[in-house]
């Protein structure tokens, strides 16, 4: 059993913002009451959550944990110990792994190993097409039985329309979601940044913002044909945006994330230094307020980190030959408490919710505070000052243009099925 007391409890689905204790037995949440008002043993652990606030365990629906297969660069152990740091109880790790996970034995391999090393809850994402390739469906039948949350080629967008269709033909009646790359891949071609007056400023080749939004109108109108879940990934142009507006206000089941760099940084703040190269790149001044934008209005449905490790000889190369992401787990909830809450641009509820029922709403599942609910639990300070230094992550990776960064605010406990994995000296 372990308490967690005296906090200020907030939690988006039930909007409840109150001071509240919270009793966790094993696997799931006991009781909730007023403070000092729960019937407990005096053996109880717990956690003294003053001054702090406590809710659902956060969900990262976009991550990349490089295992099987590029374990130099992460590991489950060691990718879920970077979440659990950040604050993140869940992760959906994306399939392009080595090899692929597309087919049921790897999805259970994922599920096995993240059970046997896992800090936190991992839920696998299958591959849409065979190898991600874009020529046939993979087995997502079998893969959901193994425990798959949703599909997607993710590193690229699935091949063609055609496909699309079938793919997402087949989801819709499992009820599964598609989660899309959005990249016109013609139109990026070569490209390692967005096009723009920075990327002529540096002389990179650079990439239209149509180069996402373009593939998100095909996306979208592929949901429309099919009447599937669809799900547009690291969502980062203004026209994408005004598109998934568009589809939410025609009725469709379309949904998208953002990322805590694309609402953070601009093309404007790119560097030849590679920690500044990710797919999306980094967006113009007028995509990022647009996303600041869908973040208040509910237009965008979740904050996703697009974890994306690359051990040091991969990615300090020149800029052009790196590969493309960068970390996220451990700066994920500074910057939103920056860039969104402490700057005004949304509520701390909203915040919640983009962290907890947003991604859940998006895979089809609840998350919030009730007795019988799973015991995770995400505890953050609003004003706790604390630098991130890279050279301490738990990741096996370096590759954060954040390293440094002074923030006010950030987790400060996280608790997964009931046991604490992460707490702040
Ligand atoms: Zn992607």
């Amino acid at each position: 059993m372990l308490l967690i007391k005296n906090g200020r409890v907030l939690d988006a689905a039930s909007q409840t913002d109150a001071p509240r204790d919270i009793l966790l037995d094993g696997e799931h949440i006991a009781e909730i009451a007023p403070q000092g008002k729960l019937t407990h043993g005096d053996s109880v652990q717990s956690i003294d959550a003053s001054g702090l606030i406590v809710a659902p365990g956060f969900i990262d629906m976009h991550v990349h944990l490089r295992e099987p297969g590029q374990e130099n660069s992460e590991t489950i152990e060691t990718g879920t110990h970077a979440a659990a740091r950040g604050g993140f109880t869940v992760v959906c790790c994306m399939p392009n792994t080595k090899p692929v996970n597309d087919n049921a034995s790897i999805t259970r391999f994922i599920v096995d190993r993240a059970k046997a090393f896992g800090h936190v809850h991992v839920w696998p994402i299958g591959a849409a097409s065979v190898g991600s390739k874009g020529e046939a469906i993979a087995d997502i039948g079998a893969m959901r039985e193994a425990g798959i949350v949703a599909v997607s080629d993710d590193g690229k967008p699935i091949a063609s329309a055609k496909l699309a269709r079938q793919i997402m033909d087949y989801c819709r009646t499992l009820e599964l979601p598609v989660i899309e790359h959005s990249e016109d891949v013609s139109l990026a071609a070569g490209a390692v940044m967005r096009e723009g007056i920075a990327s002529t400023r540096l002389g990179l080749p650079g990439m239209p913002a149509a180069a996402e939004s373009v593939c998100v109108a095909r996306d979208v109108q592929v949901a429309e044909l099919t009447g599937a879940r669809l799900h547009i990934a690291h969502l980062s142009a203004k026209a994408s945006l005004a598109q998934v507006r568009f589809a939410k206000q025609q009725g469709l089941r379309v949904t998208c994330e953002v990322t805590p760099h694309h609402f953070t940084l601009i093309d404007e703040d790119v560097t030849y230094d590679s920690r500044f190269k990710m797919n999306p790149p980094l967006a113009a001044r007028e995509d990022r307020e647009a996303l600041l934008e869908g973040l208040a209005d509910g237009t965008v449905d979740a904050i996703a980190t697009d974890h994306a490790p690359h051990e040091p000889a991969l990615k300090d190369v020149e800029f052009d030959k790196a590969p493309f992401g960068i970390l996220g787990f451990e700066t994920a909830l500074g910057l939103a408490l920056e860039q969104l809450v402490h700057s005004g641009r949304i509520s701390l509820m909203r915040m919640v919710e983009l962290f907890t029922t947003g991604p859940a709403a998006v895979l089809g599942k609840e998350r919030k505070l009730a007795i019988g609910e799973p015991a995770d639990l995400t505890v953050f300070s609003l004003d706790r000052p604390w630098t991130y230094d890279v050279k301490e992550s738990a990741s096996k990776s370096r590759n954060s243009p954040f390293d440094g960064h002074t923030f006010k605010g950030g987790p400060v406990a996280t608790i997964a099925s009931g046991k604490i994995v992460y707490k702040h000296a």
